[in-house]
């Protein structure tokens, strides 16, 4: 049997990588340029409508190359507007990304790996396990399709907060990070976009180092080693002294704050004791708390806090002069809620309302 000769992806190439790609073809350093646009710019999968190139251009790249994103696997629309996207990879993996429209934004929330290694006790995803990394294409794709999936709404923010923990996933992430801010690919600004870590020192410091300048938000779930021990096992490894050093260090853009998660687990860490913990433990940080009210899943023992319970710990932080939000997850009647995402392998991805 004859195979075809495999084309090459243009949507996995960087921005060097597709101009040495073109040159190869024997095409000048400026049609780099206009293929990008017509790809990140337009969303352009096929080449036969990219008019300011030459017809045998055209079928030249048609010939050799694809522009492949991930595969539509499934579409869910939750009774609030958010809607969960199931994308298949070339080799079958499954990953979701979330869609959340709010009044000013809409906001997706993209995967870095598929499952997730850490195991954190409340959540879904843990529960799953880690199947492997994602490429840069492969979180760049999730993107790619969402536009196109979302119109004519338009994506105006990105958080990283889906399946997988990015900062161990860190130099396929950059890339990624590097390709959705670069203003000739998916020219997201740096300011929209935001990397969840559940505390990863040295993944933090290097995001530091890499001048990305996109915004960091933290899981941190507890104000104390003995509770963070027991939800979160990486804080063994990375105690809570380690992170918030690692935290104070983080250099922050200017009118930027750190995002402090806080999964709300009822008789776990939602006393009011906790909450002034918590104030002092984040004292002289620029940051703001978001209060994720836990989102209650079969098999967990974990409960979701009453409102009030929730109400009196954000008031707490707020007496102690911390801008704190409650963050109702949205989408938990299609399991798109924080922590559900691949509900099918034991869990679904997570969206966080209104980040920035
Ligand atoms: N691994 C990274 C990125 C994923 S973000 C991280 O943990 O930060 C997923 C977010 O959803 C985290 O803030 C996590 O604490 C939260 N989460 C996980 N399970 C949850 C649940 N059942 N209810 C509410 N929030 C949950
Ligand atoms: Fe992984 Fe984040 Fe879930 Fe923890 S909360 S298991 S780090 S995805």
């Amino acid at each position: 049997m004859i195979t075809e000769p495999k084309k090459t992806n243009l949507l996995a190439l960087g921005r060097d990588g597709l101009k040495n790609y073109l040159a190869g073809l024997g095409m000048k350093a400026f049609r780099a340029d206009q293929v990008a646009r017509w790809i990140y710019a337009e969303g352009m999968t096929s080449f036969e409508g990219m008019t300011n190139l030459s017809k045998a251009d055209r079928e030249m790249l048609a010939g050799a190359a694809e522009i492949k994103p991930p595969v539509l696997l499934d579409r869910l629309t939750s009774t609030d507007g958010t809607e969960k996207y199931l994308f298949g990879m070339e080799d079958g993996e499954r990953v979701e990304s979330v869609l959340i429209p709010g009044e000013d934004r809409t906001t997706l929330c993209i995967s870095s790996q598929a499952g997730c290694a850490l195991g954190c006790r409340f959540c879904l995803t843990g529960a799953g396990g880690f199947q492997r990394d994602l490429l840069p294409h492969e979180i760049t794709g999730q993107v790619f399709m969402a536009r196109a999936l979302a119109a004519p709404d338009v994506i105006t923010n990105i958080v990283m907060m889906g399946t997988g923990e990015p900062l161990l996933n860190r130099d396929n992430v950059f890339e990624a990070l590097r390709r959705l801010t670069d203003p000739k690919m998916f020219s997201i600004s740096t300011r929209r976009i935001t990397l969840s870590t559940a505390g990863v020192v040295p993944g933090i410091k290097a995001l530091g180092d890499s001048g990305l300048g996109i915004g960091l938000a933290v899981s941190l779930n507890a104000s104390n080693d003995a509770v963070r021990d027991e939800v979160m096992p990486i804080n063994r490894k990375y105690p809570i002294a380690k992170l918030m050093t690692a935290l104070r260090e983080f250099p922050l853009a200017p009118r930027r704050r750190i995002t402090i998660e806080y999964v709300m687990l009822a008789g776990v860490n939602d006393s009011l004791a906790d909450a002034r913990a918590l104030g002092k433990l984040l004292r002289g940080l620029k940051c703001k708390v978001n209060l994720i009210p836990f989102n209650e899943h079969a098999g967990s023992k974990y409960r979701r806090p009453s409102h009030d319970a929730v109400n009196d710990f954000k008031d707490t932080l707020a007496d102690m002069g911390y801008a704190a939000f409650i963050r109702d997850s949205r989408g938990s009647d299609i399991l798109a809620a924080c922590g559900q995402l691949r509900a099918e392998a034991a869990g679904v991805a997570c969206p966080h309302d209104g980040q920035k």
